[in-house]
Formats: structure tokens, C-alpha cells, sequence
């Protein structure tokens, strides 16, 4: 598929946009502002998070994934389930059913992400153990990655240099079906079913990803639960082959429950995330083995392009792993997944440059100064009525040539009363 350097899923339909800031305010990475009633987002520091799709009460912004029809560009079909997509079901006993109903809707073959989440959990516990940077970070949440590589380059060092389990999958059930069907690679089509807006931004920025398309859990919801009211078929029984554990990556803690390591951090909530990078950075969590951030509350469960509430999803999927688990034990069926060497990230992970200050370091510095008085002379109430997540953000937007003083309510009353006076004193004269 054809790539761009960066590219951002999340969208504004402007349109729709009131202008309400709701989405300013939830914005992590404080990268949108409202101006002239419209929001817009300075792309330069977007992570494709989500959050502001997810709390837009006028559907107003959007992620770009793909439509379903996109499948039949290609002769041969696999769908890329991501284990989040199991919980949005209620009383599911296998993945066969969510697995039967792919297919009818027009996949030729079906690879359990959660399966591939089995073979990187198993590459990263090798690592974990040869790890000079501690703690090692995963590379799982391209939102999380996304941050790292904007506001903490210094920890790009710890990332783990492991393909995630959606590209493992599509490089695994690609090269399985071109052996098994005689089929050249170029005529397999490998479409993941999505979570977040990341995902679908992370496959356009990879020159050499297996993916070729996202579709979002929530635009092909409705079609799969027609299909499952339907037997599956016995040709289809028996196709589930991730374990429990792999099936788990969808729940906050998943990945790192896996691991079977003790000395592990698992946080979720970018906010959160961001506190514990800052940690990190600061060294004081070098003794920590593994920390586990997902950008969304509840893991992917809780990813913006979901269908069902997240706690009920944790439910659904907390029921099925207990089925899992429980079968596991009757039939004796636990597998050894082992180790590969050969899912290494295809690029080094690398700093993305965020919003410059200047062109050359004094004027960096100059505008800083300038951006730090401003900040003072404002009230500190970050009420974002101007159209700025903060004070600091208003600050540094009128340096930027973004805003103007008189944007700030504060000020703009200020020189309403000092234009009175003046006014007053004219009429007096
Ligand atoms: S949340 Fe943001 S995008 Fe949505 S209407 Fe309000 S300002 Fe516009
Ligand atoms: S996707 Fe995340 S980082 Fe980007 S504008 Fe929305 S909330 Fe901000």
C-alpha cells in the first residue's frame, strides 16, 4: 500500500463543528483550539488518540478508517480480528462465532490478532531478560509510541523493538495463506478490525506494513451480529487459536499479566500515561522491569471506535477468557508459544519533531522568554474561553502568530474599561 510520513486518522467535519471546546479539553497532548466558533487541531503535536472523537458531542471529529466494501479490491480476503472485538459480544463462548461471521461477510480466511499478541508477549519476556534500559516500554499502543516519539524522545531507547501483535498477524497469515493456497502475496488483502484511530494512522506511516486496510469495530458491528445469529457452520468450528492470554491484550493489563514477570507497571488513561513517562524520564522507576501505557481508559476495550461501554465489554471478555480458560484445563490444550527473532520493528523508532519555536535556537529562546511573561500577565485560570487549552497555550499561540491578547476575556474586558475611561475623559475635556 502506498505510505505517507505522518499521517493523522482523526479528522474535523467543520460542518458539524459548534465550537463548543469539549474536545480542547480532553485533548492530551492540548494540540486543538477553537477559533472563530470552529475547532482545529495542530497536527504537528496529534497522536491520533482519539479522545477528541470519543468526547465530540456532535460527532463532529472524526476518524478516517475503511469502508468494508475496500475488501474486494483484493481476490483473497483475511480479517485481522483485534481481541477487543470479542468483548463487544455478549455470551460468547468461542471465537469460532465471531470467526464464522467474518467470514460470511465475504473473508476468505480469518487470523486471530490475539494469536499474534501470543507470539510478542513471548518475544518481549525473551527480551525483558537482556534489557540494558530499564524499565523496557511497550510498543504495543501507537498513540503511547506516537507521545514518546513527540514529548519524550529520550525514552525511544526503551521501546521494545517488536513488530505489534495487528502487523505480526498480517505478515503470519499472509505468508501462511500464500503457502497453503499457491497464492502471491500482492493478491492477499489483510484488513484489521479496529479499536482506535492509531492503528489506522501507524499502517500509512509504514512503508512496509502487511495491513492494507482498517475497519473500525464500531462500522462493522452491526453487520457481524446479524451474521451470528446464524449455527456456525462445522467447517468453521474448532478455528479459534489464540490462547486466553492473547485474547486478554484487549484488557488493561493484559499485555503485562502475560509476561509472568512480577516487577511489571501497567497503566491506562494518556493522562496517566503521561505522569509515569515523566517518571521514567526522571529515572526514578529504573528498577521496574516492564511498563505496559494504553492511551485509553480500560486498555483497547475503551478505544474510540468501539461499540459497547467498556466496563460491559471487560464483562463480555471476562466471561469468554474464564470459558478459555476453563476448556484449556478440561482438554489439557495449553500451548508453548515460543519466541521469534524475526518481528523486530522493520524501522528504528524515531523522534517526531513537534511545534517549533523558532528557526534557529536565540530566536527559540526569545520567543520562550516572551511566551513565559505573557503566561504571568494572564489570570492562570486555563478557562480556555479564549480559545486556548491553557494560559501557556494562549501564550505561546500569540507568539506563534496564532492569537491575540484581546482573545483572552481578561484582557479584552481590560481594554473595554480602559477605552471607557479614555472615552469618559474625551467628554470631559
Ligand atoms: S467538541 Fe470540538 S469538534 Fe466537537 S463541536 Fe465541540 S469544538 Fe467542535
Ligand atoms: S486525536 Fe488525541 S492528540 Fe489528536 S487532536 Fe484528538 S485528542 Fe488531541
Amino acid at each position: 500500500m502506498s505510505v505517507s510520513k505522518i499521517y493523522h486518522s482523526v479528522k474535523l467535519e467543520h460542518d458539524k463543528c459548534v465550537g463548543c471546546t469539549t474536545c480542547m479539553k480532553n485533548c492530551p497532548m492540548e494540540c486543538i483550539r477553537v477559533r472563530n466558533g470552529k475547532a482545529r487541531i495542530l497536527y504537528d503535536l496529534c497522536i491520533d488518540c482519539g479522545q477528541c472523537v470519543k468526547h465530540c458531542p456532535y460527532h463532529a471529529k472524526v476518524a478516517q478508517t475503511d469502508p468494508i466494501t475496500d475488501i474486494f479490491r483484493y481476490e483473497h480476503r483475511i480479517a485481522l480480528p483485534a481481541p477487543s472485538l470479542y468483548g463487544q459480544f455478549r455470551n460468547l463462548h468461542s471465537a469460532d462465532n465471531v470467526i464464522s461471521a467474518l467470514l460470511s461477510l465475504g473473508f476468505n480466511h480469518v487470523f486471530e490478532v490475539a494469536r499474534a499478541a501470543d507470539i510478542v508477549s513471548a518475544t518481549v519476556r525473551k527480551m525483558i531478560k537482556t534489557n540494558p534500559n530499564k524499565p523496557l516500554i511497550s510498543s504495543a499502543c501507537p498513540a503511547v509510541v506516537n507521545l514518546i516519539k513527540i514529548r519524550f524522545p529520550e525514552l525511544l531507547p526503551h521501546l521494545a523493538n517488536v513488530l505489534s501483535p495487528m502487523e505480526v498477524a498480517a505478515r503470519l497469515a499472509k505468508e501462511e495463506y500464500s503457502k497453503e493456497h499457491g497464492v502471491e502475496i500482492e493478491k492477499i488483502g489483510a484488513f484489521f478490525i479496529t479499536p482506535c484511530p492509531a492503528k489506522m494512522a501507524s499502517i500509512h506511516e509504514d512503508s512496509k506494513t502487511y495491513v492494507d486496510g482498517v475497519i473500525a469495530i464500531r462500522d462493522i458491528y452491526g453487520l457481524l451480529t446479524s451474521q451470528m445469529k446464524q449455527e456456525v457452520p462445522d467447517e468453521v468450528k474448532n478455528m479459534e487459536h489464540a490462547s486466553w492470554r492473547g485474547v486478554n491484550w484487549a484488557s488493561f493489563g493484559g499485555e503485562g499479566s502475560a509476561l509472568g514477570y512480577s516487577n511489571i507497571l501497567s497503566v491506562d488513561g494518556i493522562h496517566s500515561v503521561i505522569t509515569v513517562l515523566e517518571e521514567i524520564e526522571n529515572g526514578r522507576l529504573s528498577d521496574l522491569e516492564f511498563f505496559e501505557g494504553s492511551s485509553c481508559l480500560g486498555g483497547c476495550l475503551g478505544g474510540s471506535l468501539v461499540f459497547e461501554n467498556t466496563y460491559v465489554a471487560k464483562n463480555n471478555l471476562r466471561k469468554l477468557i474464564e470459558r478459555m480458560r476453563n476448556r484449556e484445563k478440561e482438554e489439557g490444550t495449553a500451548k508453548v508459544v515460543e519466541p521469534r527473532d524475526d518481528i523486530e520493528q522493520y524501522a528504528p523508532f524515531e523522534p517526531r519533531e513537534g511545534i517549533k519555536l523558532g528557526g534557529d535556537i536565540s530566536e527559540a529562546i526569545e520567543k520562550m522568554e516572551k511566551i513565559k511573561s505573557l503566561t504571568k500577565s494572564f489570570r492562570g485560570l486555563d478557562c480556555g474561553s479564549c480559545g486556548s487549552p491553557t494560559c501557556r497555550a494562549l501564550a505561546e499561540d500569540i507568539v506563534q502568530g496564532r492569537a491575540t491578547e484581546l482573545d483572552c476575556v481578561f484582557k479584552l474586558k481590560e481594554k473595554v474599561e480602559q477605552l471607557a475611561r479614555e472615552m469618559v475623559d474625551l467628554t470631559n475635556l
